[in-house]
């Protein structure tokens, strides 16, 4: 099991403030930056790894680390795979120590929009560390809740959660009972070798998503589920 701590983060702050409607507002660009300044020091972004081993497959079901995950996508994704990456990444607990005026929406969405731009960072450099480490070509993953809920059901993180039982002692992120993580702006999900490009938006209905990363796909549909 591998933590990587202070992950490196290079916020795009013009991109950000396009994103945001406030770039041509000289005084938000400056609470912006003065936020960004805040923040920078403070921020602490990490990901918890593990390299682990298929065990067993059925129809629907692939056990790892004496853990049984069911999704038939999942199980269908990984049919010609031995090794896996499980692992959680966060944008880090520190940034909800910042003491913002809770009064004061524009900047907590603010924050919000920064912490998950800290979040898709860690979650790159995590790709990048073991595609080097490990000697891969491309990494493609699947988190339990994201497309269509019964593509792989969000109930699943108790599941996930188990290979990593010191989760919040190591990296500040723990599972509540509705299977959300906190900090918000984490992601938890089987990283593993891939052939080809797969993001599970192509497993996805939902309309107008701001973060869709692919089109929904028929035929990645119709081979998976
Ligand atoms: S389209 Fe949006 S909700 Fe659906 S899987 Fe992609 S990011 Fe998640």
């Amino acid at each position: 099991m591998e933590v990587l701590e202070h992950i490196p983060f290079n916020l795009d702050i013009d991109a950000l403030l396009s994103k945001l409607r406030i770039d041509q507002r000289p005084n938000d660009i400056k609470r912006f930056q003065n936020l960004v300044d805040q923040l920078t020091p403070q921020a602490n972004p990490k990901a918890l790894y593990t390299v682990s081993f298929i065990e067993s497959r059925s129809h629907d079901t692939v056990t790892i680390d004496n853990v049984t995950f069911t999704s038939r996508a999942l199980r269908t994704k990984l049919d010609k795979i031995q090794r896996v990456f499980p692992c959680i990444v966060t944008c880090g607990r520190e940034l909800d120590n910042l003491n913002l005026d809770p009064d004061d929406f524009v900047k907590n969405f603010w924050l919000d929009t920064l912490k998950e731009q800290i979040l898709r960072h860690a979650s790159t450099h995590l790709n990048n560390h073991l595609k080097q480490k490990f000697a891969l070509t491309r990494i493609a993953s699947m988190s339990p809740g994201s497309a269509d809920k019964y593509v792989w059901p969000i109930e699943q993180q108790i599941q996930l959660f188990s290979i990593f039982p010191h989760a919040k002692k190591q990296i500040g992120v723990q599972l509540t009972q509705s299977c959300l993580m906190i900090p918000i702006k984490s992601v938890s999900s089987i990283r593993f070798p891939s052939e080809f490009d797969f993001h599970t938006c192509q497993l996805c209905h939902k309309q107008n998503c701001p973060s869709r990363k692919a089109p929904f796909d028929q035929h990645t549909w119709d081979s998976l589920i």
